[in-house]
Protein backbone atom coordinates (compact mmCIF):
# COMPACT_ATOMS: atom_id res chain seq x y z
CA UNK A 1 0.00 0.00 0.00
CA UNK A 2 1.23 3.60 -0.83
CA UNK A 3 0.24 6.13 1.17
CA UNK A 4 0.03 9.72 -0.58
CA UNK A 5 0.00 12.35 2.30
CA UNK A 6 -0.51 16.27 0.69
CA UNK A 7 -0.26 19.53 2.21
CA UNK A 8 -1.50 21.82 -0.15
CA UNK A 9 -4.08 24.08 -0.51
CA UNK A 10 -3.89 24.95 2.91
CA UNK A 11 -5.37 21.19 3.68
CA UNK A 12 -3.93 18.02 4.09
CA UNK A 13 -5.50 15.41 2.05
CA UNK A 14 -5.14 11.72 1.52
CA UNK A 15 -4.90 9.33 -1.50
CA UNK A 16 -4.35 5.62 -0.43
CA UNK A 17 -2.96 3.61 -3.73
CA UNK A 18 -3.71 -0.37 -2.97
CA UNK A 19 -2.60 -2.74 -5.54
CA UNK A 20 -5.34 -5.80 -4.78
CA UNK A 21 -6.94 -9.01 -6.74
CA UNK A 22 -10.64 -8.84 -6.97
CA UNK A 23 -11.01 -5.14 -6.99
CA UNK A 24 -14.42 -5.04 -7.85
CA UNK A 25 -15.33 -8.15 -5.17
CA UNK A 26 -13.65 -5.91 -2.93
CA UNK A 27 -15.35 -2.59 -3.30
CA UNK A 28 -18.52 -4.56 -2.66
CA UNK A 29 -17.55 -6.15 0.45
CA UNK A 30 -16.85 -2.13 1.57
CA UNK A 31 -20.31 -0.70 1.34
CA UNK A 32 -20.03 1.64 3.89
CA UNK A 33 -17.68 3.83 1.06
CA UNK A 34 -20.73 3.99 -0.61
CA UNK A 35 -22.98 4.92 1.95
CA UNK A 36 -23.86 8.57 1.05
CA UNK A 37 -24.18 7.58 -2.71
CA UNK A 38 -21.91 7.02 -5.60
CA UNK A 39 -21.79 6.50 -9.09
CA UNK A 40 -19.82 4.31 -11.50
CA UNK A 41 -17.93 6.11 -14.76
CA UNK A 42 -16.49 4.14 -17.10
CA UNK A 43 -16.49 3.68 -21.19
CA UNK A 44 -18.52 1.47 -23.24
CA UNK A 45 -15.88 -1.23 -23.63
CA UNK A 46 -15.13 -1.70 -20.03
CA UNK A 47 -18.30 -1.56 -19.62
CA UNK A 48 -18.90 -4.45 -22.10
CA UNK A 49 -15.48 -6.47 -20.64
CA UNK A 50 -16.84 -6.05 -16.66
CA UNK A 51 -20.26 -4.78 -16.85
CA UNK A 52 -21.47 -8.56 -15.45
CA UNK A 53 -19.10 -7.95 -12.38
CA UNK A 54 -20.08 -4.24 -11.54
CA UNK A 55 -23.76 -5.61 -11.63
CA UNK A 56 -22.66 -8.82 -9.27
CA UNK A 57 -20.98 -6.88 -6.92
CA UNK A 58 -22.03 -3.45 -7.08
CA UNK A 59 -25.83 -4.02 -7.78
CA UNK A 60 -26.72 -1.14 -6.07
CA UNK A 61 -24.99 1.59 -7.68
CA UNK A 62 -25.91 3.23 -10.60
CA UNK A 63 -23.62 3.15 -13.45
CA UNK A 64 -22.76 5.85 -16.41
CA UNK A 65 -20.50 4.79 -19.46
CA UNK A 66 -18.74 7.53 -22.22
CA UNK A 67 -17.75 6.59 -25.61
CA UNK A 68 -14.61 5.04 -25.03
CA UNK A 69 -11.65 6.64 -26.90
CA UNK A 70 -9.33 9.79 -26.63
CA UNK A 71 -11.87 11.50 -29.49
CA UNK A 72 -14.19 11.67 -26.66
CA UNK A 73 -12.53 13.11 -23.87
CA UNK A 74 -14.18 16.47 -24.29
CA UNK A 75 -16.58 19.18 -22.88
CA UNK A 76 -19.79 17.13 -24.09
CA UNK A 77 -18.26 13.95 -22.10
CA UNK A 78 -18.33 15.68 -19.02
CA UNK A 79 -20.96 17.38 -18.85
CA UNK A 80 -22.98 14.53 -19.65
CA UNK A 81 -21.04 13.05 -16.46
CA UNK A 82 -21.69 15.80 -14.64
CA UNK A 83 -26.07 15.67 -15.44
CA UNK A 84 -25.64 11.59 -14.53
CA UNK A 85 -24.11 12.72 -11.13
CA UNK A 86 -26.57 15.50 -10.84
CA UNK A 87 -29.43 12.74 -11.53
CA UNK A 88 -28.54 10.09 -9.42
CA UNK A 89 -28.78 12.71 -6.55
CA UNK A 90 -25.40 12.76 -5.69
CA UNK A 91 -24.54 14.46 -2.34
CA UNK A 92 -20.96 15.93 -1.11
CA UNK A 93 -20.14 13.52 0.56
CA UNK A 94 -20.94 11.11 -2.24
CA UNK A 95 -18.14 9.13 -4.39
CA UNK A 96 -17.67 8.70 -8.04
CA UNK A 97 -15.58 5.38 -9.17
CA UNK A 98 -13.68 5.71 -12.25
CA UNK A 99 -13.57 2.53 -13.51
CA UNK A 100 -11.16 2.48 -17.20
CA UNK A 101 -8.16 3.80 -18.48
CA UNK A 102 -6.78 7.12 -18.22
CA UNK A 103 -9.35 8.67 -20.42
CA UNK A 104 -12.48 7.62 -18.17
CA UNK A 105 -9.90 8.85 -15.20
CA UNK A 106 -8.66 12.28 -16.19
CA UNK A 107 -12.66 13.10 -17.44
CA UNK A 108 -14.08 11.17 -13.94
CA UNK A 109 -11.51 13.06 -11.95
CA UNK A 110 -12.50 16.71 -12.99
CA UNK A 111 -16.06 15.82 -12.86
CA UNK A 112 -15.42 14.98 -9.29
CA UNK A 113 -13.24 18.04 -8.50
CA UNK A 114 -15.95 20.17 -10.11
CA UNK A 115 -19.22 18.66 -9.08
CA UNK A 116 -20.54 20.85 -5.60
CA UNK A 117 -16.98 21.76 -5.32
CA UNK A 118 -15.46 18.36 -4.79
CA UNK A 119 -16.35 14.85 -4.28
CA UNK A 120 -14.30 11.87 -3.16
CA UNK A 121 -13.31 10.05 -6.46
CA UNK A 122 -12.37 6.32 -6.47
CA UNK A 123 -9.82 4.97 -9.44
CA UNK A 124 -10.10 2.22 -10.43
CA UNK A 125 -7.57 1.81 -13.39
CA UNK A 126 -8.19 -0.76 -16.15
CA UNK A 127 -5.28 0.20 -18.52
CA UNK A 128 -1.74 -0.85 -17.59
CA UNK A 129 -1.15 2.78 -18.61
CA UNK A 130 -3.35 4.06 -15.75
CA UNK A 131 -2.47 1.79 -13.32
CA UNK A 132 1.20 2.88 -13.35
CA UNK A 133 0.87 6.63 -14.17
CA UNK A 134 -2.43 8.42 -14.73
CA UNK A 135 -4.55 7.09 -11.61
CA UNK A 136 -1.95 8.07 -9.54
CA UNK A 137 -1.20 12.43 -8.18
CA UNK A 138 -4.57 13.43 -9.03
CA UNK A 139 -4.37 15.42 -12.48
CA UNK A 140 -7.48 15.73 -14.24
CA UNK A 141 -8.39 17.38 -17.48
CA UNK A 142 -10.37 17.14 -20.73
CA UNK A 143 -8.71 18.01 -24.06
CA UNK A 144 -10.65 21.42 -25.25
CA UNK A 145 -9.79 23.59 -28.60
CA UNK A 146 -7.46 21.12 -30.18
CA UNK A 147 -5.19 20.87 -27.19
CA UNK A 148 -4.65 17.88 -25.34
CA UNK A 149 -5.77 18.29 -21.36
CA UNK A 150 -6.03 22.21 -21.61
CA UNK A 151 -8.82 22.42 -19.17
CA UNK A 152 -8.26 20.51 -15.81
CA UNK A 153 -7.75 20.99 -12.28
CA UNK A 154 -5.87 18.61 -9.44
CA UNK A 155 -8.18 16.31 -7.53
CA UNK A 156 -6.44 13.71 -6.06
CA UNK A 157 -8.14 10.22 -5.21
CA UNK A 158 -9.57 9.52 -2.49
CA UNK A 159 -8.22 6.20 -2.85
CA UNK A 160 -6.59 4.16 -5.97
CA UNK A 161 -7.29 -0.12 -6.21
CA UNK A 162 -5.07 -1.33 -9.48
CA UNK A 163 -5.74 -5.12 -10.16
CA UNK A 164 -3.02 -6.34 -12.17
CA UNK A 165 -6.26 -8.65 -13.82
CA UNK A 166 -7.71 -5.88 -15.55
CA UNK A 167 -4.67 -6.58 -17.84
CA UNK A 168 -5.76 -9.65 -18.98
CA UNK A 169 -8.50 -8.29 -21.31
CA UNK A 170 -5.93 -5.12 -22.76
CA UNK A 171 -5.31 -5.76 -26.11
CA UNK A 172 -1.49 -5.99 -26.94
CA UNK A 173 -1.55 -2.54 -28.53
CA UNK A 174 -2.76 -0.81 -25.05
CA UNK A 175 -0.29 -3.19 -23.00
CA UNK A 176 2.83 -1.36 -25.02
CA UNK A 177 1.34 2.45 -24.83
CA UNK A 178 1.65 1.72 -20.39
CA UNK A 179 4.70 0.94 -21.90
CA UNK A 180 5.70 3.87 -22.76
CA UNK A 181 5.09 5.65 -19.14
CA UNK A 182 6.92 2.67 -17.59
CA UNK A 183 10.05 2.76 -19.76
CA UNK A 184 9.72 6.80 -18.77
CA UNK A 185 9.78 5.91 -15.08
CA UNK A 186 12.79 3.68 -15.70
CA UNK A 187 14.90 6.37 -17.52
CA UNK A 188 14.10 8.32 -13.91
CA UNK A 189 14.80 5.65 -11.54
CA UNK A 190 18.00 3.30 -11.83
CA UNK A 191 16.36 0.39 -10.32
CA UNK A 192 13.40 0.11 -12.25
CA UNK A 193 15.88 0.67 -15.25
CA UNK A 194 17.85 -1.88 -14.57
CA UNK A 195 14.91 -4.20 -14.15
CA UNK A 196 13.43 -3.44 -17.21
CA UNK A 197 16.70 -3.73 -19.08
CA UNK A 198 16.97 -7.59 -17.37
CA UNK A 199 13.70 -8.48 -18.94
CA UNK A 200 14.04 -6.87 -22.01
CA UNK A 201 12.94 -9.61 -23.95
CA UNK A 202 9.95 -10.12 -22.08
CA UNK A 203 8.38 -6.45 -21.41
CA UNK A 204 4.82 -7.55 -22.42
CA UNK A 205 5.08 -10.73 -20.32
CA UNK A 206 1.95 -10.03 -17.58
CA UNK A 207 3.79 -12.10 -15.04
CA UNK A 208 7.02 -9.41 -15.88
CA UNK A 209 4.15 -6.53 -15.67
CA UNK A 210 2.39 -7.85 -12.63
CA UNK A 211 5.33 -7.44 -10.66
CA UNK A 212 6.60 -4.28 -12.21
CA UNK A 213 2.94 -2.17 -11.93
CA UNK A 214 3.37 -1.56 -7.96
CA UNK A 215 7.28 -0.64 -8.29
CA UNK A 216 5.70 2.45 -11.33
CA UNK A 217 3.18 3.04 -8.63
CA UNK A 218 5.49 3.69 -5.56
CA UNK A 219 8.08 5.30 -8.16
CA UNK A 220 5.01 7.68 -9.51
CA UNK A 221 3.79 8.18 -5.81
CA UNK A 222 6.94 9.69 -4.43
CA UNK A 223 7.38 12.32 -6.89
CA UNK A 224 3.98 12.97 -6.27
CA UNK A 225 4.32 13.34 -2.64
CA UNK A 226 7.56 15.75 -2.64
CA UNK A 227 5.97 18.32 -5.64
CA UNK A 228 2.33 17.52 -5.87
CA UNK A 229 1.60 20.43 -7.67
CA UNK A 230 4.27 20.14 -10.17
CA UNK A 231 6.07 23.48 -9.45
CA UNK A 232 9.56 21.32 -9.59
CA UNK A 233 10.43 17.50 -9.59
CA UNK A 234 6.84 16.75 -10.97
CA UNK A 235 8.22 18.02 -13.92
CA UNK A 236 10.47 15.07 -14.55
CA UNK A 237 7.50 13.15 -14.94
CA UNK A 238 6.85 14.79 -18.35
CA UNK A 239 10.08 13.50 -20.34
CA UNK A 240 9.54 13.28 -23.93
CA UNK A 241 5.96 15.05 -23.41
CA UNK A 242 6.35 17.99 -25.37
CA UNK A 243 7.00 16.51 -28.84
CA UNK A 244 4.76 13.04 -27.58
CA UNK A 245 1.13 15.28 -27.67
CA UNK A 246 2.23 17.17 -30.74
CA UNK A 247 3.09 14.00 -32.77
CA UNK A 248 -0.54 12.53 -31.26
CA UNK A 249 -2.27 15.77 -31.85
CA UNK A 250 -0.73 15.94 -35.83
CA UNK A 251 -1.06 12.15 -36.54
CA UNK A 252 -4.55 11.50 -34.75
CA UNK A 253 -3.96 7.63 -35.39
CA UNK A 254 -1.56 6.94 -32.67
CA UNK A 255 -2.44 6.71 -29.23
CA UNK A 256 -0.61 8.82 -25.96
CA UNK A 257 1.58 5.98 -25.14
CA UNK A 258 2.77 4.97 -28.16
CA UNK A 259 3.56 9.02 -28.69
CA UNK A 260 5.09 8.87 -25.64
CA UNK A 261 7.67 6.46 -26.21
CA UNK A 262 8.25 8.29 -29.99
CA UNK A 263 8.50 11.70 -28.10
CA UNK A 264 11.28 9.93 -25.82
CA UNK A 265 13.40 8.69 -28.14
CA UNK A 266 13.18 12.19 -30.76
CA UNK A 267 14.11 14.06 -27.58
CA UNK A 268 16.67 11.90 -26.65
CA UNK A 269 18.21 12.93 -30.22
CA UNK A 270 17.46 16.29 -29.71
CA UNK A 271 19.22 16.65 -26.56
CA UNK A 272 22.10 14.95 -27.66
CA UNK A 273 22.52 17.45 -30.82
CA UNK A 274 22.26 20.38 -27.79
CA UNK A 275 24.05 18.78 -24.83
CA UNK A 276 26.77 16.45 -23.65
CA UNK A 277 25.47 12.90 -22.76
CA UNK A 278 25.49 9.55 -21.32
CA UNK A 279 25.50 7.85 -24.77
CA UNK A 280 25.39 4.54 -23.77
CA UNK A 281 22.69 5.30 -21.46
CA UNK A 282 20.63 6.78 -24.05
CA UNK A 283 21.74 3.63 -26.35
CA UNK A 284 19.74 1.43 -23.86
CA UNK A 285 16.79 4.01 -23.63
CA UNK A 286 16.13 4.00 -27.06
CA UNK A 287 16.24 0.39 -27.28
CA UNK A 288 14.18 -0.40 -24.59
CA UNK A 289 11.51 2.37 -26.39
CA UNK A 290 12.03 0.48 -29.68
CA UNK A 291 11.35 -2.99 -27.85
CA UNK A 292 8.40 -0.92 -26.25
CA UNK A 293 6.74 -0.15 -29.35
CA UNK A 294 7.35 -3.25 -31.04
CA UNK A 295 7.84 -0.86 -34.56
CA UNK A 296 8.41 2.35 -34.66
CA UNK A 297 5.87 4.12 -36.74
CA UNK A 298 6.19 5.71 -39.52
CA UNK A 299 5.84 9.31 -39.25
CA UNK A 300 6.13 12.30 -41.09
CA UNK A 301 7.16 15.34 -38.66
CA UNK A 302 6.48 18.60 -40.62
CA UNK A 303 7.05 22.35 -39.53
CA UNK A 304 3.34 21.76 -38.86
CA UNK A 305 4.19 19.27 -36.16
CA UNK A 306 6.77 21.55 -34.94
CA UNK A 307 4.27 24.32 -34.58
CA UNK A 308 1.80 22.32 -32.30
CA UNK A 309 4.46 21.93 -29.95
CA UNK A 310 4.00 25.53 -29.35
CA UNK A 311 0.67 24.72 -27.96
CA UNK A 312 2.06 23.12 -25.58
CA UNK A 313 1.00 24.33 -21.71
CA UNK A 314 4.76 23.23 -20.33
CA UNK A 315 6.23 25.98 -22.56
CA UNK A 316 7.30 29.33 -20.54
CA UNK A 317 7.59 31.56 -23.03
CA UNK A 318 6.40 33.05 -26.46
CA UNK A 319 7.97 31.48 -29.28
CA UNK A 320 10.17 28.43 -27.21
CA UNK A 321 9.78 25.20 -26.72
CA UNK A 322 10.16 24.01 -23.27
CA UNK A 323 11.11 19.66 -22.97
CA UNK A 324 11.84 17.93 -20.37
CA UNK A 325 15.28 15.67 -21.43
CA UNK A 326 17.58 12.98 -19.42
CA UNK A 327 20.84 12.60 -20.48
CA UNK A 328 21.79 10.32 -17.96
CA UNK A 329 20.27 7.84 -16.21
CA UNK A 330 18.55 9.13 -13.18
CA UNK A 331 18.81 12.81 -13.95
CA UNK A 332 16.72 15.34 -16.06
CA UNK A 333 16.91 18.63 -16.75
CA UNK A 334 14.85 21.09 -18.63
CA UNK A 335 15.38 21.86 -22.16
CA UNK A 336 14.02 25.83 -23.83
CA UNK A 337 14.23 26.01 -27.67
CA UNK A 338 13.42 28.74 -29.72
CA UNK A 339 11.35 27.21 -32.05
CA UNK A 340 13.18 28.01 -35.26
CA UNK A 341 15.74 25.64 -33.62
CA UNK A 342 13.42 23.09 -31.99
CA UNK A 343 11.97 22.83 -35.57
CA UNK A 344 15.19 22.27 -37.03
CA UNK A 345 16.04 19.99 -34.40
CA UNK A 346 12.69 17.60 -34.41
CA UNK A 347 13.46 17.04 -38.33
CA UNK A 348 17.50 15.73 -37.79
CA UNK A 349 15.85 13.48 -35.08
CA UNK A 350 13.30 12.29 -37.10
CA UNK A 351 15.15 11.66 -40.43
CA UNK A 352 17.43 9.26 -37.29
CA UNK A 353 14.48 7.21 -36.42
CA UNK A 354 13.98 6.27 -39.81
P1 LIG B 1 -7.98 4.85 -22.71
O1 LIG B 1 -8.56 5.24 -21.44
O2 LIG B 1 -8.54 5.43 -23.95
O3 LIG B 1 -7.99 3.25 -22.80
C1 LIG B 1 -7.51 2.63 -23.97
C2 LIG B 1 -8.52 1.65 -24.55
O4 LIG B 1 -8.55 0.49 -23.72
C3 LIG B 1 -9.93 2.19 -24.58
O5 LIG B 1 -10.53 1.75 -25.77
C4 LIG B 1 -10.61 1.49 -23.39
O6 LIG B 1 -11.98 1.34 -23.58
C5 LIG B 1 -9.91 0.17 -23.38
N1 LIG B 1 -9.83 -0.53 -22.10
C6 LIG B 1 -9.70 -0.01 -20.87
N2 LIG B 1 -9.53 -0.98 -19.96
C7 LIG B 1 -9.58 -2.15 -20.62
C8 LIG B 1 -9.43 -3.52 -20.24
N3 LIG B 1 -9.14 -3.87 -18.98
N4 LIG B 1 -9.54 -4.47 -21.19
C9 LIG B 1 -9.76 -4.13 -22.49
N5 LIG B 1 -9.89 -2.86 -22.92
C10 LIG B 1 -9.78 -1.88 -22.00
O7 LIG B 1 -6.40 5.19 -22.77
P2 LIG B 1 -5.22 5.06 -21.71
O8 LIG B 1 -4.04 4.71 -22.52
O9 LIG B 1 -5.58 4.22 -20.55
O10 LIG B 1 -5.08 6.56 -21.17
C11 LIG B 1 -4.69 7.61 -22.02
C12 LIG B 1 -5.16 8.91 -21.42
O11 LIG B 1 -4.53 9.11 -20.15
C13 LIG B 1 -4.80 10.12 -22.27
O12 LIG B 1 -5.93 10.93 -22.40
C14 LIG B 1 -3.73 10.84 -21.47
O13 LIG B 1 -3.73 12.22 -21.67
C15 LIG B 1 -4.12 10.46 -20.06
N6 LIG B 1 -3.03 10.53 -19.09
C16 LIG B 1 -3.26 11.19 -17.93
C17 LIG B 1 -2.27 11.27 -16.96
C18 LIG B 1 -2.57 11.95 -15.65
O14 LIG B 1 -1.63 12.12 -14.84
N7 LIG B 1 -3.79 12.31 -15.38
C19 LIG B 1 -1.02 10.66 -17.19
C20 LIG B 1 -0.83 9.98 -18.38
C21 LIG B 1 -1.83 9.92 -19.34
Amino acid sequence: MNTIRLKWRGRTEESVVVCRKNVLRALGDMPRLFENGALVFTDTNVLSLYGAELKKYLPALPVHAMQAGEEHKNGETLFALLQAMAGAGLRRNSTLIALGGGVVGDVGGLAAGLYMRGIACIQVPTTLLAQVDSSVGGKTAIDFCGVKNLVGTFHQPVRVYADPAFLRTLPPREIRCGLGEIVKHGALCPELFSLLLKNADRLTDLGFLSAIVPKNIAFKASVVRQDPLETGLRKSLNLGHTTAHAVELADGTLSHGECVLVGMLLEASIAKRCLPCDLGYLGELGMLCRRALGKVPALSLTEETARLALLDKKNRKEGAVQLTVSRSLGAYELLELPWERYAQLLKEAGEELC
